[in-house]
Formats: C-alpha cells, sequence, structure tokens
C-alpha cells in the first residue's frame, strides 16, 4: 500500500512532484491556516506530515495520529513541534538548515536599511502624491555604513549577516550560547552578554530561536537598555520579543524604530504596532525568494520520503531515534 502524506499547505512544485512519485499526498482544504484539530482530523490515516511554521503539533495532536512516522517542516525553526514528544513516540522530524541562510540574513540587511534609510516612508509619500520635490533637510534617516551591529544569537542566519554588515563597516558585537571564532577571526565580531549589546549596538537584530528560554528576551527591561537612537530588527520568531513592551518603547521614543518580518500572534498583529511611521513591517517572508523555497522543497520533501521509510531523514531534529 502506498504511504499517505498529508501537506497543510502546497510547497513548490519540485517538492510536490517528489512525494506523488512516493506516495498519496492529501493537501489541507481549510482556507487560511488549519488548527491543530483540523491538522489531526485530515490525517488521521497518514505516515507523514509536511507542515509550515504556522502549524502547531502539540502532544494533542500527535495523539490523533496512530499511523505518523515522519513530519517534515518546511522552515529550519521547530518551534511549532512538540519534538520530545515526537522522539518519545519514535516519530522522526526534519527541517530545511542552511538552504535558506542568505535569503533570510539578506532580508535581515533590508530592515537594518529599509528602518534606517525610512524607504517605506518615502515609497508611501510618493504614492500618496505628497512629495513636492527634493529639499536639503527632508528625510533625514540613520547611516548605516559605520554603525555598530548586535547580533542575538549568531548561527548560520546570525553569522551571514555578520559577513554582510562586515561589508557595510560595520563593528559586530554578538551574543550565542557558545563562542564563534571565526565572526572573531573574519569579521573582528566581539561576543558580549545581550545587556551589554543592547547599550552599545545601533541595530540590534534577531537571530536566536524561539525556545522556553528566549521566549520574550527582549522585554521591557532589554528596550530601557538600547540607545533613543536605536533599531531593533527582528526576523527570528515573533516571541523572542514582547510586543506589548515594544509598542510601549515605541509610543515612548525609547527606540528609534524597527523592522519587523515575524510577530507574536501572526498573522494577527499587535495594536499599535502599524501605527508608527519609524516601523517596517513584513510578512514573514525571510526565506521567500524563488529559488530558496525550491531547495527548501526538495529538502523537506526528502526528510518526509525518508522518515516515513523508517530511514533518518538527511536534516534530522531527532536523530537519537534511529541509533
Ligand atoms: P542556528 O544556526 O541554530 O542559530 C541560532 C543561534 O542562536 C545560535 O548561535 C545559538 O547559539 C543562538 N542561541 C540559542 N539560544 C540562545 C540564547 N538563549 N541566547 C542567545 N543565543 C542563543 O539557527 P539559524 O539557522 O541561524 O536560524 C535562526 C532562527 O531564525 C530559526 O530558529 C528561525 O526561528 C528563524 N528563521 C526565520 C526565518 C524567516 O522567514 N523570518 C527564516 C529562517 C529562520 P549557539 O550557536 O551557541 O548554539
Amino acid at each position: 500500500m502506498k504511504p499517505i502524506f498529508f501537506v497543510t499547505k502546497p510547497i513548490p512544485d519540485i517538492g510536490m512532484n517528489m512525494l506523488r512519485a512516493k506516495g498519496d499526498v492529501r493537501i489541507s482544504q481549510t482556507s487560511g491556516l488549519p488548527s491543530d484539530q483540523e491538522i489531526a482530523a485530515a490525517a488521521a490515516d497518514c505516515c507523514g506530515l509536511l507542515i509550515t511554521p504556522a502549524d502547531q503539533i502539540t502532544k494533542t495532536t500527535l495523539d490523533q495520529l496512530p499511523y505518523l512516522k515522519a513530519i517534515s517542516t518546511f522552515s529550519v525553526g521547530f518551534n511549532h513541534i512538540d519534538i520530545a514528544e515526537c522522539t518519545r513516540r519514535g516519530i522522526g522530524v526534519g527541517h530545511t538548515p542552511d538552504v535558506l541562510t542568505a535569503a533570510t540574513a539578506e532580508l535581515a540587511m533590508a530592515l537594518i536599511l529599509a528602518v534606517a534609510r525610512r524607504v517605506v516612508e518615502g515609497d508611501r509619500l510618493i504614492r500618496d502624491r505628497r512629495w513636492h520635490g527634493w529639499a536639503p533637510t527632508d528625510f533625514l534617516g540613520s547611516p548605516v555604513t559605520g554603525k555598530t551591529l548586535g547580533i542575538v544569537g549568531a548561527g548560520r542566519i546570525g553569522g551571514c549577516v555578520a559577513k554582510m554588515a562586515h561589508g557595510f563597516d560595520m563593528p559586530i558585537l554578538y551574543t550565542a550560547r557558545t563562542a564563534k571564532p571565526e565572526l572573531e577571526r573574519d569579521f573582528k565580531a566581539q561576543r558580549v552578554e545581550l545587556a551589554d549589546l543592547l547599550q552599545r549596538a545601533d541595530f540590534v537584530s534577531i537571530h536566536a530561536p524561539l525556545t522556553d528560554e528566549t521566549r520574550h528576551m527582549i522585554g521591557c527591561p532589554q528596550l530601557q537598555m538600547m540607545r533613543p537612537t536605536a533599531f531593533l530588527i527582528n526576523t527570528s520568531r515573533g516571541s523572542l520579543v514582547d510586543e506589548a513592551a515594544l509598542v510601549t518603547a515605541l509610543k515612548d521614543g525609547i527606540i528609534a524604530g524597527c523592522g519587523l518580518d515575524v510577530y507574536e500572534r501572526e498573522p494577527q498583529l499587535t495594536p499599535g504596532l502599524a501605527d508608527f511611521p519609524n516601523v517596517v513591517l513584513l510578512p514573514h517572508v525571510g526565506s521567500a525568494t524563488l529559488e530558496t523555497r525550491g531547495e527548501m522543497a526538495v529538502m523537506a520533501a526528502e526528510n518526509l520520503l525518508a522518515a516515513a521509510d523508517g530511514k533518518r531523514p538527511p536534516h534530522c531534529i531527532n536523530p537519537q531515534i534511529y541509533s
């Protein structure tokens, strides 16, 4: 009998075709995001799930999926999956690291440039037909070149942002659980405590994963430590930032602005966030280039097919179940 795979959102054709070649593919019929109950009901007889970061896979969901052997997430982050529970049940979980690193780092740089040079504000001015011509004192922004960048979580993506920012002559501060000698050697990056980074950086860019430890790691006290001229950039996961505290900080001029690609309650927006001209908001598009999404599709399909076949996925989050 062919394996049945449940896909919550269709991925690029190259990946869908790989799955169709090996099994029956069922696609969620829910418009918008399927709830965990809808996933459980629609995938009850499936051996594999292909999900996105918007889908929550909890113990309750897993309880209703007795045939499940494989979960493949179309993302590098896996905070939306109860990994301990999957491991306990022998369900292999795969993700898509590396292929999205440069695309996501580019987007962090795009947000840095956009907030500093008021790119979106300028675009709106012109579209609204409010631009009356060049003037020496109009639209003054902050420079990026030579300004200090603080990278919170200097892994694959944070490291790539360091490399790009080095091209802008930006002194680099970083935090991570472990030292990164290659960043220190190649880009003169300096490892510091989070408080030190917040006090010294002109741009604070978040690249740590969402865990119990990192949830709300940027809240009111941390925002208070930032310079009033500094910008916060988040392309990691929304819940690393306490968005209510961020709105207050923006209202009170505690920081100069922010650029966000991710939100605490996607796709909902915390009230007030969209009211500031010095805030740039993107719809979680860090990895959204044609090439990157194609590579993610192949990787996600390979992970799902391997785990559904009882083999270790090439990019496995819980490899211990295969030893
Ligand atoms: P990664 O290589 O695992 O890097 C994560 C970094 O965070 C590591 O340097 C890690 O330290 C550090 N870290 C972990 N816990 C920390 C803590 N408590 N305090 C400070 N640093 C901590 O992951 P990645 O591939 O760069 O991806 C990072 C995140 O980006 C993902 O988890 C995902 O949520 C997000 N993402 C978003 C998009 C998007 O579309 N916006 C796209 C891709 C990824 P060590 O190196 O010492 O372990």
